[in-house]
């Protein structure tokens, strides 16, 4: 158990772990680590011999009027937690060691970045698949994990992994939430009581969409406004946005296919806080 700073040791870590044969295992996250995070490391823990995750809270990932100042930062509790579960390592990097001055090689993954929470939030993928590029190439694990919550991101690691024939492995862990069927996150702590009772709607409205499709609904202007108007319903909600799109381009649909995955995603506003929440109907990501 060891909390690793400096990009140089996690690379001499790494390749001594390799060449012991241990398999690597690699959660990256932001920090503010819950369930859904140490689901993540659970399963990197169930098919690795050693388990790293990172802890680096990414300002390429935060548009200009967004919440990277705020973001909740505690890396001694992350540690703690993450230990008890079983991780063996946290890399928890310096802002300047990831983006020394002169930074300036981005990986873009392009058309898919600039859709649904791309559209939203102009520059936040290129932010993703960059420093996520990055911890790979530090930590060069065999496999690593990312959340289903993040439907969109894990879409574009698998495009940069395969585009750029990456050696990497990437498992997708599906949606840690709540009882009361609230997904986890980190800006959940942002929500004062009320929103977070409002919150509830995003997944109210995930769930009208799956009834009416298990009814035989295909219709997908009949679904979105069925579920439009859940949101409306709640009035301390704002919709940001709701899709549903093919898995492989992002591309709307009119009509859901009974062959194809089929990703049903939303983004909502409780005040100040931006939730995202998605279903995958007709298989997974
Ligand atoms: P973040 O710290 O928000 O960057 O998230 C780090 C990883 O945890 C990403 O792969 C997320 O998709 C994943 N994650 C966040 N929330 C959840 C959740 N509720 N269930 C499953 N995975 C999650």
């Amino acid at each position: 158990m060891e909390i690793i700073n400096r990009i140089p040791r996690m690379i001499s870590i790494a390749r001594e772990l390799r060449s012991e044969k241990r398999r690597i295992g690699f959660v990256p996250t932001m920090g503010a680590l819950h369930e859904g995070h140490l689901e993540l490391c659970a399963r990197a823990r169930e098919m690795c011999d050693t388990v790293i995750a990172s802890v680096f809270v990414n300002p390429a990932q935060f548009g200009p009027n967004e919440d990277f100042e705020k973001y909740p930062r505690d890396l001694a509790r992350d540690a703690e937690l993450a230990f008890t579960k079983g991780v063996d390592l946290i890399f928890a990097p310096a802002l300047d060691d990831i983006y020394p001055e002169g930074f300036s090689t981005y990986v873009t993954v392009e058309g898919l970045g600039d859709r649904l929470e791309g559209a939203s939030r102009p520059g936040h993928f290129r932010g993703v698949t960059t420093v996520v590029n990055k911890l790979l190439n530090i930590v060069s694990p065999h496999f690593a994990f990312f959340g289903r919550k993040d439907a969109q991101q894990v879409i574009l690691i698998k495009r940069m992994v395969r585009d750029l024939a990456m050696d990497v492995e990437i498992v997708v862990v599906p949606i840690v939430r709540e009882e009361d069927g609230l997904a986890l996150s980190s800006r959940n702590v942002y929500l004062s009581a009320d929103e977070r009772k409002a919150a509830l709607v995003l997944k109210r409205a995930l769930d009208r969409c799956r009834t009416l499709y298990n009814g035989g609904e295909r219709d997908c202007s009949k679904l979105i406004s069925s579920m439009r108007s859940v949101i409306e319903s709640e009035p301390l909600a704002r919709l940001d946005y709701l899709a549903i799109t093919d898995t492989a381009r992002l591309d709307a649909l009119d009509t859901i296919p009974f062959d194809q995955p089929t990703l049903i995603s939303l983004a909502v506003f409780l005040c100040d806080t931006r939730l995202i929440d998605n279903i995958v109907l007709n298989g997974e990501i």
